[in-house]
Protein backbone atom coordinates (compact mmCIF):
# COMPACT_ATOMS: atom_id res chain seq x y z
CA UNK A 1 0.00 0.00 0.00
CA UNK A 2 1.17 3.51 -0.72
CA UNK A 3 0.68 6.47 1.40
CA UNK A 4 -1.91 8.59 0.86
CA UNK A 5 -0.71 12.36 2.36
CA UNK A 6 -4.05 14.20 1.19
CA UNK A 7 -6.10 16.28 4.23
CA UNK A 8 -8.68 16.86 1.57
CA UNK A 9 -10.83 14.25 -0.75
CA UNK A 10 -13.58 15.21 -3.66
CA UNK A 11 -17.33 14.31 -2.95
CA UNK A 12 -18.65 12.27 -4.73
CA UNK A 13 -22.15 12.96 -6.54
CA UNK A 14 -22.01 16.04 -3.75
CA UNK A 15 -21.70 13.73 -1.11
CA UNK A 16 -18.61 12.80 1.37
CA UNK A 17 -17.10 9.51 0.58
CA UNK A 18 -15.57 7.51 3.17
CA UNK A 19 -12.71 9.94 3.65
CA UNK A 20 -13.54 13.44 3.49
CA UNK A 21 -10.99 15.27 5.62
CA UNK A 22 -8.38 13.71 7.05
CA UNK A 23 -8.56 14.36 10.62
CA UNK A 24 -11.95 12.15 10.54
CA UNK A 25 -9.95 9.34 9.33
CA UNK A 26 -7.75 8.72 6.24
CA UNK A 27 -6.84 5.27 3.94
CA UNK A 28 -3.36 4.39 5.66
CA UNK A 29 -4.70 4.69 8.96
CA UNK A 30 -8.21 2.49 8.43
CA UNK A 31 -5.71 -0.13 6.83
CA UNK A 32 -3.38 0.08 10.11
CA UNK A 33 -6.32 0.28 12.44
CA UNK A 34 -7.99 -3.06 10.37
CA UNK A 35 -5.05 -5.46 11.34
CA UNK A 36 -4.76 -4.04 14.92
CA UNK A 37 -8.04 -4.84 15.27
CA UNK A 38 -7.56 -8.47 14.23
CA UNK A 39 -4.34 -8.59 15.83
CA UNK A 40 -6.45 -7.97 19.31
CA UNK A 41 -9.57 -9.09 18.64
CA UNK A 42 -11.45 -5.75 18.74
CA UNK A 43 -12.13 -2.45 17.62
CA UNK A 44 -8.75 -0.36 16.51
CA UNK A 45 -8.46 3.29 16.90
CA UNK A 46 -4.97 4.47 15.88
CA UNK A 47 -3.59 8.43 18.27
CA UNK A 48 -0.78 10.61 17.48
CA UNK A 49 1.32 8.61 20.52
CA UNK A 50 0.75 6.03 23.44
CA UNK A 51 0.11 9.41 25.69
CA UNK A 52 -2.36 10.32 23.12
CA UNK A 53 -4.14 7.52 23.04
CA UNK A 54 -3.96 7.19 27.18
CA UNK A 55 -5.62 11.18 27.18
CA UNK A 56 -8.41 10.28 24.70
CA UNK A 57 -9.32 6.83 26.74
CA UNK A 58 -9.67 9.06 30.41
CA UNK A 59 -11.49 11.90 28.88
CA UNK A 60 -13.96 9.34 26.87
CA UNK A 61 -14.85 7.19 29.74
CA UNK A 62 -14.73 9.69 33.00
CA UNK A 63 -15.99 12.97 34.21
CA UNK A 64 -14.60 15.04 37.34
CA UNK A 65 -14.37 13.30 40.39
CA UNK A 66 -14.06 10.31 39.54
CA UNK A 67 -10.75 7.85 40.47
CA UNK A 68 -8.62 5.62 38.56
CA UNK A 69 -6.72 2.79 39.97
CA UNK A 70 -3.63 2.73 38.26
CA UNK A 71 -1.00 -0.66 38.47
CA UNK A 72 2.06 0.68 40.89
CA UNK A 73 4.86 0.67 38.71
CA UNK A 74 3.61 0.78 35.49
CA UNK A 75 5.04 3.16 32.89
CA UNK A 76 5.85 6.37 34.97
CA UNK A 77 4.67 8.72 32.13
CA UNK A 78 1.16 6.99 32.54
CA UNK A 79 1.08 8.64 36.27
CA UNK A 80 2.40 11.93 34.90
CA UNK A 81 -0.56 12.14 32.34
CA UNK A 82 -3.10 11.40 34.92
CA UNK A 83 -1.62 13.98 37.43
CA UNK A 84 -1.93 16.45 34.38
CA UNK A 85 -5.77 15.66 34.52
CA UNK A 86 -5.72 16.29 38.58
CA UNK A 87 -6.61 19.86 37.73
CA UNK A 88 -9.63 19.11 35.97
CA UNK A 89 -11.15 16.71 38.80
CA UNK A 90 -9.44 12.98 38.25
CA UNK A 91 -8.06 11.14 40.92
CA UNK A 92 -5.47 8.13 40.97
CA UNK A 93 -5.00 5.60 43.40
CA UNK A 94 -1.76 2.96 42.85
CA UNK A 95 -2.34 -0.39 43.61
CA UNK A 96 -0.59 -3.92 43.57
CA UNK A 97 -1.67 -5.27 40.14
CA UNK A 98 -0.96 -8.71 41.21
CA UNK A 99 -4.09 -8.55 43.50
CA UNK A 100 -7.60 -7.48 43.37
CA UNK A 101 -8.13 -3.53 42.87
CA UNK A 102 -9.41 -1.04 45.33
CA UNK A 103 -12.86 -1.10 45.89
CA UNK A 104 -14.92 2.18 44.27
CA UNK A 105 -12.25 2.76 41.52
CA UNK A 106 -13.97 4.11 38.28
CA UNK A 107 -11.20 2.78 36.12
CA UNK A 108 -8.80 0.16 36.43
CA UNK A 109 -5.61 0.78 34.60
CA UNK A 110 -3.24 -2.57 34.40
CA UNK A 111 0.19 -2.94 32.85
CA UNK A 112 1.16 -6.10 31.47
CA UNK A 113 4.10 -6.43 31.80
CA UNK A 114 4.54 -3.73 33.63
CA UNK A 115 7.62 -1.25 32.49
CA UNK A 116 9.85 -1.88 34.21
CA UNK A 117 9.08 -3.99 36.86
CA UNK A 118 8.06 -6.88 34.20
CA UNK A 119 4.99 -7.75 36.84
CA UNK A 120 2.06 -9.40 35.29
CA UNK A 121 -1.42 -7.90 36.53
CA UNK A 122 -4.19 -10.35 37.46
CA UNK A 123 -6.59 -10.01 34.47
CA UNK A 124 -9.18 -12.13 36.69
CA UNK A 125 -9.27 -10.39 39.46
CA UNK A 126 -9.64 -6.83 37.45
CA UNK A 127 -12.07 -8.65 35.70
CA UNK A 128 -14.33 -9.36 38.29
CA UNK A 129 -14.50 -5.56 39.53
CA UNK A 130 -17.42 -3.48 38.34
CA UNK A 131 -15.38 -0.79 36.75
CA UNK A 132 -14.08 -0.81 33.10
CA UNK A 133 -10.35 -2.53 32.37
CA UNK A 134 -8.12 -0.90 30.40
CA UNK A 135 -4.29 -2.91 30.03
CA UNK A 136 -1.46 -1.00 28.51
CA UNK A 137 -0.12 -4.46 26.51
CA UNK A 138 2.53 -2.65 25.16
CA UNK A 139 5.33 -4.54 26.12
CA UNK A 140 3.37 -8.21 25.82
CA UNK A 141 2.03 -7.02 22.23
CA UNK A 142 -0.68 -8.94 21.14
CA UNK A 143 1.14 -11.95 20.04
CA UNK A 144 1.59 -13.04 24.09
CA UNK A 145 -2.05 -11.48 25.58
CA UNK A 146 -5.14 -10.58 24.18
CA UNK A 147 -6.44 -8.75 27.48
CA UNK A 148 -10.09 -8.72 25.49
CA UNK A 149 -10.47 -12.51 25.61
CA UNK A 150 -9.47 -12.05 29.34
CA UNK A 151 -12.17 -9.71 30.59
CA UNK A 152 -10.27 -6.14 29.90
CA UNK A 153 -12.73 -3.94 27.84
CA UNK A 154 -9.84 -1.94 26.54
CA UNK A 155 -6.20 -2.01 25.23
CA UNK A 156 -3.77 0.13 25.03
CA UNK A 157 -0.56 0.03 23.29
CA UNK A 158 2.24 2.35 22.87
CA UNK A 159 2.81 1.70 18.83
CA UNK A 160 5.84 3.56 18.80
CA UNK A 161 7.36 0.17 20.71
CA UNK A 162 7.44 -3.42 19.18
CA UNK A 163 4.12 -2.60 17.12
CA UNK A 164 6.19 -0.13 14.75
CA UNK A 165 9.09 -1.93 16.34
CA UNK A 166 12.62 0.08 14.37
CA UNK A 167 12.71 3.70 16.55
CA UNK A 168 11.01 5.80 13.72
CA UNK A 169 7.28 6.21 14.14
CA UNK A 170 5.40 7.76 17.33
CA UNK A 171 2.29 6.04 17.66
CA UNK A 172 -0.80 4.98 20.02
CA UNK A 173 -3.37 2.43 19.90
CA UNK A 174 -6.56 1.78 21.56
CA UNK A 175 -8.58 -1.41 20.88
CA UNK A 176 -12.08 -1.58 22.39
CA UNK A 177 -14.02 -4.66 22.76
CA UNK A 178 -17.39 -3.01 22.29
CA UNK A 179 -18.06 -0.90 18.82
CA UNK A 180 -19.77 1.91 20.72
CA UNK A 181 -16.93 2.61 22.79
CA UNK A 182 -14.74 2.61 19.65
CA UNK A 183 -17.15 5.01 17.89
CA UNK A 184 -17.20 7.17 20.54
CA UNK A 185 -13.25 7.56 20.96
CA UNK A 186 -13.29 7.88 17.49
CA UNK A 187 -15.66 10.99 17.80
CA UNK A 188 -13.17 12.29 20.93
CA UNK A 189 -10.31 11.75 18.83
CA UNK A 190 -11.54 13.42 15.70
CA UNK A 191 -13.20 16.49 18.17
CA UNK A 192 -9.88 16.71 19.96
CA UNK A 193 -7.51 16.25 17.01
CA UNK A 194 -5.18 13.71 18.65
CA UNK A 195 -4.86 12.41 15.22
CA UNK A 196 -2.01 9.87 13.68
CA UNK A 197 -0.61 10.92 10.62
CA UNK A 198 -0.33 8.82 7.37
CA UNK A 199 3.60 8.30 7.21
CA UNK A 200 3.81 6.95 10.75
CA UNK A 201 0.74 4.64 9.94
CA UNK A 202 2.58 3.72 6.88
CA UNK A 203 5.67 2.26 8.89
CA UNK A 204 3.45 0.66 11.70
CA UNK A 205 1.89 -1.58 8.64
CA UNK A 206 5.23 -2.61 7.68
CA UNK A 207 6.65 -2.92 11.25
CA UNK A 208 3.73 -5.44 11.81
CA UNK A 209 4.44 -7.72 8.89
CA UNK A 210 7.22 -8.83 11.13
CA UNK A 211 6.14 -8.45 14.58
CA UNK A 212 5.89 -12.32 15.20
CA UNK A 213 9.13 -12.92 13.97
CA UNK A 214 10.92 -9.98 15.63
CA UNK A 215 9.45 -10.69 19.25
CA UNK A 216 9.81 -14.61 19.35
CA UNK A 217 13.58 -13.64 18.14
CA UNK A 218 13.38 -11.22 20.94
CA UNK A 219 12.13 -13.24 23.31
CA UNK A 220 14.81 -16.38 22.81
CA UNK A 221 17.43 -13.82 22.82
CA UNK A 222 15.77 -11.81 25.61
CA UNK A 223 15.52 -15.30 28.15
CA UNK A 224 18.73 -16.47 27.72
CA UNK A 225 20.45 -13.04 28.61
CA UNK A 226 18.27 -13.34 31.74
CA UNK A 227 19.41 -16.59 33.10
CA UNK A 228 23.23 -15.58 32.14
CA UNK A 229 22.57 -12.14 33.65
CA UNK A 230 21.19 -13.66 36.61
CA UNK A 231 24.37 -15.82 37.68
CA UNK A 232 26.56 -12.71 36.96
CA UNK A 233 28.18 -11.64 40.58
CA UNK A 234 27.38 -7.73 39.66
CA UNK A 235 24.07 -8.44 39.03
CA UNK A 236 20.75 -8.65 41.29
CA UNK A 237 17.05 -9.00 40.57
CA UNK A 238 17.07 -10.11 37.28
CA UNK A 239 13.47 -8.86 35.96
CA UNK A 240 11.78 -11.10 33.64
CA UNK A 241 8.34 -12.22 32.85
CA UNK A 242 9.33 -15.08 30.79
CA UNK A 243 8.66 -14.21 27.06
CA UNK A 244 9.27 -10.37 25.26
CA UNK A 245 12.26 -8.29 24.78
CA UNK A 246 11.90 -6.52 27.52
CA UNK A 247 14.10 -6.98 31.06
CA UNK A 248 15.57 -5.02 33.82
CA UNK A 249 17.99 -5.90 36.75
CA UNK A 250 19.98 -3.82 39.14
CA UNK A 251 23.69 -3.34 40.01
CA UNK A 252 25.05 -1.95 43.20
CA UNK A 253 24.38 1.72 42.84
CA UNK A 254 23.92 5.18 40.18
CA UNK A 255 27.68 4.91 39.80
CA UNK A 256 27.72 1.24 38.68
CA UNK A 257 24.71 2.20 36.66
CA UNK A 258 26.21 4.76 34.81
CA UNK A 259 29.49 2.42 34.27
CA UNK A 260 27.63 -0.07 32.35
CA UNK A 261 25.69 2.83 30.05
CA UNK A 262 28.85 4.21 28.99
CA UNK A 263 30.56 1.04 28.70
CA UNK A 264 27.90 -0.38 26.24
CA UNK A 265 28.87 -0.45 22.58
CA UNK A 266 26.44 -2.78 20.58
CA UNK A 267 24.09 -2.03 22.85
CA UNK A 268 22.81 2.11 22.91
CA UNK A 269 22.26 3.45 26.12
CA UNK A 270 18.92 5.44 24.99
CA UNK A 271 15.66 5.26 26.29
CA UNK A 272 12.35 3.46 24.45
CA UNK A 273 12.18 0.16 24.08
CA UNK A 274 10.61 -2.26 21.34
CA UNK A 275 12.85 -1.89 18.11
CA UNK A 276 15.14 -3.96 15.81
CA UNK A 277 18.01 -2.28 18.20
CA UNK A 278 19.07 -3.21 21.79
CA UNK A 279 18.93 0.14 24.21
CA UNK A 280 20.01 0.05 28.13
CA UNK A 281 19.31 2.97 30.12
CA UNK A 282 19.11 3.41 34.33
CA UNK A 283 15.61 4.49 34.97
CA UNK A 284 16.14 6.19 38.14
CA UNK A 285 17.13 9.23 35.52
CA UNK A 286 13.60 9.61 34.78
CA UNK A 287 12.06 8.16 37.48
CA UNK A 288 14.32 8.85 40.88
CA UNK A 289 13.43 7.04 43.89
CA UNK A 290 10.23 5.02 42.00
CA UNK A 291 13.05 2.77 41.28
CA UNK A 292 16.31 1.25 42.25
CA UNK A 293 19.00 3.97 41.92
CA UNK A 294 21.06 0.79 39.96
CA UNK A 295 18.30 -0.05 37.83
CA UNK A 296 18.78 -1.16 34.51
CA UNK A 297 16.52 -0.94 32.06
CA UNK A 298 17.24 -3.66 28.76
CA UNK A 299 14.82 -3.95 25.66
CA UNK A 300 16.63 -6.73 23.25
CA UNK A 301 16.97 -6.28 19.58
CA UNK A 302 17.58 -8.60 16.93
CA UNK A 303 21.39 -8.41 17.19
CA UNK A 304 22.91 -12.04 17.87
CA UNK A 305 23.19 -13.14 21.48
CA UNK A 306 26.45 -14.13 22.15
CA UNK A 307 27.40 -10.19 20.74
CA UNK A 308 25.01 -8.80 22.94
CA UNK A 309 26.19 -10.99 25.92
CA UNK A 310 30.02 -9.65 25.14
CA UNK A 311 28.85 -6.34 25.21
CA UNK A 312 27.23 -7.04 28.65
CA UNK A 313 29.66 -9.15 30.41
CA UNK A 314 32.43 -6.65 29.40
CA UNK A 315 30.35 -3.25 30.74
CA UNK A 316 29.78 -5.21 33.60
CA UNK A 317 33.78 -6.41 34.31
CA UNK A 318 35.86 -3.37 35.57
CA UNK A 319 37.77 -3.25 38.67
CA UNK A 320 35.59 -2.43 41.93
CA UNK A 321 32.31 -4.43 40.63
CA UNK A 322 31.83 -7.51 42.39
CA UNK A 323 33.36 -10.47 40.29
CA UNK A 324 35.23 -8.15 38.45
CA UNK A 325 38.41 -10.00 36.78
CA UNK A 326 40.81 -7.94 38.20
C1 LIG B 1 6.27 4.32 25.85
C2 LIG B 1 5.10 3.84 26.63
C3 LIG B 1 3.91 4.59 26.68
C4 LIG B 1 3.79 5.97 26.04
O1 LIG B 1 3.80 5.87 24.66
P1 LIG B 1 4.36 7.05 23.68
O2 LIG B 1 4.18 6.43 22.34
O3 LIG B 1 5.78 7.29 24.07
O4 LIG B 1 3.51 8.23 23.92
C5 LIG B 1 2.83 4.06 27.36
N1 LIG B 1 2.92 2.87 27.99
C6 LIG B 1 4.05 2.12 27.99
C7 LIG B 1 4.08 0.81 28.71
C8 LIG B 1 5.18 2.59 27.31
O5 LIG B 1 6.30 1.86 27.32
Amino acid sequence: MSVDRSTTWPYREGEPGDFYYQRYGHPTGAEAERRLGELDGGHALVFSSGAGATTALVLALLSPGDTIALAEGAYFGTAATFAELERWGLRTVEFDQTGAPPQGADLIWLEAPSNPFLTMPDLEAAASHEARVVVDATAATPVFLRPLERGADFVLHSATKYLAGHDDALLGVVVSKREQDAARLHELRTRLGIVAAPDPCFLLLRGLKTLELRVHRQTETATELARRLDGHAAVANVRYPGFGGLLSFDVAGPEEARRVETSLRLITNATSLGGVDSVLEARARWEGDRVPAGLLRLSVGLEPLEELWTDLERALDFPGFPGARE
